[in-house]
């Protein structure tokens, strides 16, 4: 099991501030053990302003402590992350989303938009079903 650096030290490690408000956010950020919505984060930091909370899940997007996810309903999530490139399971039962990498998936996908001409900048990937417990 790989260990999780916590947020704050990711985003320390970039040399952003921690100001009081980020603070706040990141706390609440590490008080959910799953997906959450930019709602419930606000919920969870009722001190912090809307804005803070929006730029600071955006920072911590950016340093990969965080990562965003779109359920089968469209609508969007966040959560704790390992960081890196992966892609998500998404169980429509319990909610849980587990991340993985495939090198070989990349690689694919990237040749499938290279033979259409497609300038790729970027993708995500989710897969909707239910995990090992639910299943
Ligand atoms: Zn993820
Ligand atoms: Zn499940
Ligand atoms: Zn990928």
């Amino acid at each position: 099991m790989t260990i999780t650096p916590d947020p704050t030290t990711r985003l320390a490690e970039t040399g952003a501030r921690v100001t009081g408000p980020r603070r706040a956010v990141l706390d609440a950020v590490g008080g959910f053990g799953g997906p959450f919505t930019i709602e419930e984060l606000c919920t969870a930091a009722p001190t912090v302003g809307r804005a803070t909370v929006f730029r600071t899940v955006k920072l911590l997007q950016e340093t990969g402590a965080v990562c965003r996810l779109v359920l089968e309903d469209g609508s969007v999530r966040y959560q704790r992350s390992e960081g890196g490139h992966h892609h998500h399971l998404v169980c429509s039962e319990c909610g849980r989303v587990q991340e993985f990498a495939d090198a070989e998936l990349d690689r694919l996908i990237h040749s499938n938009a290279e033979n259409a001409g497609f300038e790729l900048d970027g993708h995500s990937l989710e897969l909707y079903g239910r995990c090992a417990t639910c299943a």
